[in-house]
């Protein structure tokens, strides 16, 4: 774990200032930068649990914290304690407990049984950065929390080697599959599709609904096959580095000439390979315009591969779309605010009128255009192998990378159409 002082800055500055307000410090406004006020909720922190206040967020610290970013505590029951009494002690609900430790039965708590207790506050934080490790840890917490979610990886890893997660929404006969973060400064995305996999197994689990749809009937209706970030090494390239010493981030900042900051023009994966033009959907005319660009060869975005499925995160998402039976396929991107759905007029009839819903829950302009990667890109693949609606999604306003401010208007006008894509 990396070890945080007075001076740091980085996504798990952020992290840790975004979790002590959350428990009712105040660290200062969350800005990834760990300044006075910081270090003082951090002491406030340490002394309030036994720990030696030091300001320093050391190994014995962090262990701290990552209970509480995982989200839960495990409970041995003693005598006279009931479901009620102890959510009352850890400020939680008998039935997030029940959804934690099923088959559980609150009329025959033993002595001596270890139960695990979910705390009150979410998992998945909507105003941080993202980097691999954070969005790792939340899958663990939300499995924990929530054990009916199916979590799987895709058999190919990055190129570094980090998980590609999978998942599964619901246990239907439609499936349809959401991804994001092909592209890394679109990591926004990422939180996207977290937020909403914590919300609707929330719902779920309370029997609950989401906006004006009863979770119950999506989950028996459907799958929904959640791809969260597709290019990983790509993210903690833009948001972590150079706190990763590893020379794979080294040697791909320097494929950044541009002299702008690598978040804000780092699309590729490590290896400098636009993932988004990768697949095989005329990726030769995609070729020919990269070389009428003057770009040959790696590069922070625009450059697709030597040959379509060159990278592993690509071929990844080609293997698992080919092995499933999608009937629809979001792909999320950044930004403005506009829905793709054609690829060479090979979509199905329904996809312009999937796009209009979409675009009158969401409030996004429709384009007839193919969008972003005119070629090569995952949604165009999908239309051209499956001639079945795909889609590409561009949230936000502004440049890349979109600040996470957006984050909350981002989510409202999204989730009605991660609902839907369930439905239609
Ligand atoms: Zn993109």
């Amino acid at each position: 774990m990396e070890i945080l002082t007075l001076g740091s800055t980085g996504p798990n500055v952020k992290l840790i200032q975004s979790l002590l307000r959350r428990i009712g410090y105040d660290p200062g406004p969350v800005d990834g930068s760990f300044g006075p006020r910081t270090r003082q909720a951090v002491i406030d922190f340490q002394r309030d649990n036994g720990l030696t206040p030091d300001g320093i967020i050391g190994p014995l610290t962090w262990n701290e914290f990552e209970r509480l970013l995982l989200g839960y505590a495990t409970y041995t029951v003693r005598a006279g304690d009931t479901l009620y009494g102890i959510a009352r002690k850890f400020y939680t609900t008998v039935s997030a407990i029940q959804t934690a430790n099923p088959g559980i039965n609150p009329n025959l708590l033993r002595i001596g049984q270890r139960i695990i207790v979910p705390y009150g506050i979410d998992v998945v934080f909507t105003d941080i950065d993202y980097t691999y490790e954070i969005m790792e840890r939340q899958i663990r917490a939300l499995k924990v929390r929530y054990p009916f979610l199916d979590v799987t990886t895709l058999e190919k890893k990055s190129v570094m080697g980090k998980n590609l997660f999978v998942i599964r929404l619901g246990t239907g006969p439609n499936e349809v599959s959401y991804n994001a973060s092909h592209h890394a400064n679109e990591w926004i995305t990422t939180t996207l599709l977290m937020k909403f996999v914590e919300n609707f197994a929330k719902a779920y689990s309370t029997g609950g609904r989401l906006g004006n749809y009863n979770i119950g009937d999506i989950w028996n209706k459907s799958s929904i096959y959640i791809v969260p970030m597709v290019n990983p090494d790509g993210v903690d390239l833009v948001n972590y580095w150079p706190n990763y010493s590893d020379p794979a981030y080294i040697q791909a900042a320097r494929l950044n000439k541009t002299g702008l900051p690598l978040p804000r023009v780092w699309k590729a994966n490590i290896r400098g390979a636009d993932l988004n033009l990768n697949y095989p959907a005329e990726w030769q005319r995609e070729k020919d315009l990269e070389l009428e660009q003057g770009i040959t060869g790696p590069a922070p975005r625009d450059y697709g591969g030597e040959a379509p499925l060159t990278e592993p995160e690509s071929a990844g998402m080609y293997d698992f779309t080919r092995a499933r039976n999608f009937r629809l396929v979001i792909a999320y991107h950044t930004q403005g605010e506009v829905i793709y759905y054609t690829f060479q007029n090979l979509q199905p009839a329904e996809s312009a009128d999937i796009a209009r819903l979409f675009s009158r829950v969401s409030g996004y302009v429709v384009s007839e255009n193919p969008g972003e990667a005119s070629y090569a890109g995952y949604k165009d693949w999908f239309i051209q192998d499956f001639r079945r609606p795909g889609f590409t999604i561009e949230v936000g306003r502004g440049v890349n990378p979109v600040p996470i401010s957006q984050f909350p208007t981002i989510y409202r006008q999204n989730e009605d159409i991660l609902l839907l894509g369930a439905l239609v």
